[in-house]
């Protein structure tokens, strides 16, 4: 059987000359220049304008330009085509909007951002289609299981397109083209390109036979051999499509390039590290909080891009609005609640990009939140664009255990967890990165001391070996629950993967939704002291356990375990309520001394539990953790109260620290009604070796830092701030 990277390197490419429908096109120059090459890593700012079909005639495009350039913005997209065009095309049935005329609001605006000496790019929208469009090819419109041609969502008057049959193959690309030839712009970035849930229609249909001899699944179960094999399917497909358009943009424009809306952490459906192969640079798009969305998960996007794109820029979306399932698209956010989410993704090194849907806007309280914010953005961008970061510990996402392992329930099982140990980690002011499991090579893991694996169920005996080698050279691990115990596609091992590492094999059983059961605080019986693992609980004597239990054997001695086990007794009636079995020797941790590295194993759903009590109890445990496996202080420490998310980079001749501020009564349920200064923080930096500072200075507080320099160690003072601080350590 392929293993899944080879699944994901089989790709059946597909020449664009057979495919595009061949539309002359006028042979005019492009209105303006070429831009020149190597443009992916210069805008630092991003502003972008998503047009409505009365947009034309009905705004002001030098309110706009004025806007961008009073922001700084370097870069720009603006809406171009697909599902309406703002330019006079000639591709056939591409709906022009009604009120365009004889009117160019795309070109207009390209010939504007240009004359700043920005960056532009066009947007375009497949996934919506008019009737007439629909009335010359009905083959372009996506299918339900039932047979029935699919009607738009949100407006019935329009129909959903098929993302992998050839309303994108062949009509998109005569559009990508035309956009290109016109406007020579720097690349096409596409908005829900990649469908719109599952399709029937009879490309599909052919297509995915040819493939694989199977007829399209009725069922989401990925082991389910014909779900599994579209899940490879739809992927490939995607991927050559976006092949297609990126070899058809750079025959015009060799500096432009292809842009997907696409990409994420683990519950995204394509695979990051391809996606990092493809994109000169991306843009996470995760406009706002929404729901119990942490403040922090702005950063955490930034992470989960850096993971496959390295050191290519990434931009974070910002939308100005409210991003709930009710699409209030016209709203605006409250401007701390804005400025929030874009300072957490700054501080993870995020390019801040905003969008305005609607050229004619409403509500304008965002637009000097916005340019306070990018300004302070410019004057500072020497210390904001990043180029390494210091972080010594890293969270490891896994798409494949979320697609083959967690399948419908990949939320709960797969990213629940991961959240709960990224609490915890920004709980205890840890510089952290995020890694992609399929990129586990020393050079990309051995910068880390600590690898945390959360319920990273799912992995290969290749990815294994990868973990096992990384222990032996010194790195240590810290995992919880199944991690492991499945392969890459998610069927369950007899034994984990890992099992040598953790000292433990599994043991056939796995409880869930256990009540009522503890884990004893235990000493060491030899001198009578505790673990690192249970500090600052030593008063304890007892804290809540977790709600999965998986039963395993140890099959190597271990002294004793920091944590053990209370089996579950009656929560009910009151007068049942007592332990049966007050103490065990089962253990509820497993700690090992692999030669340098150690290993920490909790058999139970800590990370997951802890995601959804948030008892301290438990935050604590994953903190010290953390600090036991990467055997001393991190490269930063931050004291003091509150909530703060911190960040460490690394510029050729500076370092940044960041702070933001998420303490706030509504840190957890956005979005907030207003910041709550922070109290004042102390921090420690490791300066690395054989550089000595020159200057240090914050770069929000018009003070001087208070500091002093130790033994390679910084020491600072940071008086109280609002949304964020930064310091920046100039060395030599
Ligand atoms: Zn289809």
């Amino acid at each position: 059987m392929d293993t899944r990277r080879e699944f994901l390197e089989k790709s059946t490419i597909t020449t664009a000359s057979t495919l595009v429908s061949g539309v002359a096109f006028a042979q005019q120059a492009a209105p303006h220049a070429a831009p020149n090459k190597d443009w992916y890593d210069r805008p630092m700012r991003w502003l972008q304008l998503a047009f409505v079909e009365d947009d034309p005639g009905n705004y002001d495009p030098k309110f706009w330009l004025d806007y961008f350039k009073r922001c700084h913005a370097d870069a720009a997209c603006i809406s171009a085509g697909g599902c309406v065009a703002f330019y006079p095309t000639k591709v056939p049935f591409h709906y022009r909007s009604k009120y365009l005329g004889d009117r160019d609001i795309f070109g207009d605006m390209v010939k504007g951002c240009r004359e700043l000496g920005m960056n532009i790019i066009a947007r375009t929208d497949p996934h919506a289609l008019h009737q007439d469009m629909v009335d010359a090819h009905p083959e372009f419109v996506a299918v339900e299981a039932d047979g029935q041609p699919r009607r738009h969502w949100a407006d019935p008057t329009l129909w959903v397109s098929c993302a992998l049959g050839p309303y994108n193959f062949l009509a998109m690309t005569d559009i990508t083209i035309e956009i290109m030839k016109n406007y020579m712009v720097d690349g096409i970035f596409s908005n829900r390109w990649s469908g719109s849930g599952m399709c029937y229609c009879k490309s599909c249909q052919t297509l995915f036979r040819d493939y694989c001899g199977k007829e399209l699944p009725r069922t989401n179960n990925p082991q389910d051999p014909a779900r599994r094999a579209y899940m490879s399917w739809r992927e490939n497909r995607l991927f050559d499509l976006w092949r297609l358009w990126d070899t058809e943009i750079k025959k015009i424009n060799p500096h432009a390039a292809f842009l997907a809306n696409a990409g994420g952490g683990a519950l995204s459906n394509l695979d990051m590290t391809t996606i990092g192969n493809l994109a000169p640079t991306l843009f996470a798009d995760r406009q706002a909080r929404h729901g119990l969305m942490p403040p922090w998960a702005a950063g955490k996007n930034a992470k989960e891009y850096a993971a496959t794109l390295g050191n290519k820029a990434i931009a974070g979306i910002t939308s100005v609005g409210i991003e709930e399932a009710y699409r209030w698209k016209d709203s605006v956010q409250n401007g701390d609640e804005i400025r929030l989410w874009i300072a957490d993704g700054v501080a993870h090194n995020l390019r801040p990009w905003v969008v305005k849907f609607n050229a004619k806007p409403i509500d304008k309280r965002w637009m000097p939140v916005v340019e306070k914010f990018y300004g302070w953005h410019y004057r500072n961008q020497k210390y904001l664009r990043n180029e390494k970061s210091l972080a010594e510990v890293a969270i490891v996402y896994s798409q494949q255990t979320a697609a083959y392992y967690g399948g419908p329930q990949a939320s709960a099982k797969v990213e629940n967890p991961a959240l709960g140990y990224y609490q915890a980690l920004v709980e205890a002011r840890v510089p952290f990165d995020m890694v992609h499991d399929l990129l586990l090579e020393p050079e990309n893991i051995d910068r880390y001391k600590v690898l945390i694996l959360p319920n990273i169920a799912a992995l290969s005996d290749r990815q294994c070996k990868q973990l096992s080698d990384y222990v032996a050279r010194g790195g240590s691990l810290i995992a919880t629950q199944e991690t492991s115990l499945y392969d890459e596609w998610g069927v369950r091992r007899k034994d984990f993967g890992l099992a040598g590492l953790f000292g433990v094999s599994f043991d056939g059983k796995i409880d869930t939704q256990v009540h009522n059961s503890y884990l004893t605080i235990e000493k060491n019986p030899a001198d009578g002291t505790y673990h690192t693992l249970v500090r600052g609980l030593e008063n304890a004597t007892r804290i809540i356990n977790g709600v999965t239990w998986i039963h395993v054997k140890t099959t190597e001695p271990q002294k004793y375990s920091p944590l053990t086990l209370v089996p579950t007794y009656p929560d009910l009636p009151m007068e049942e309520v007592f332990a049966r079995v007050p103490h065990t020797d089962i253990p509820g941790v497993y700690v090992r001394e692999r030669g340098k590295g150690r290993v920490v194993y909790f058999p139970f759903d800590l990370d997951r539990t802890f995601w959804e009590v948030l008892s301290t109890d438990h935050g604590a445990v994953l903190k010290n953790a953390v600090a036991w496996a990467s055997r001393g202080q991190q490269p930063l420490t931050v004291a003091g109260r509150g909530l703060i998310d911190v960040g460490l980079w690394a510029q050729k001749d500076s370092i940044t620290v960041h702070l933001v501020n998420l303490t706030n009564p509504m840190a957890m349920k956005g979005p907030i009604r207003e910041l709550v200064p922070s109290p004042p923080q102390k921090i420690r930096v490791r300066i690395p070796r054989g550089k000595t500072v020159k200057s240090v200075k914050f770069l929000v507080n018009p003070a001087a830092p208070q500091h002093t320099l130790s033994n390679g160690i910084l020491e600072a003072s940071v008086p109280g701030f609002e949304l964020n601080e930064a310091l920046a350590i100039d060395l030599a």
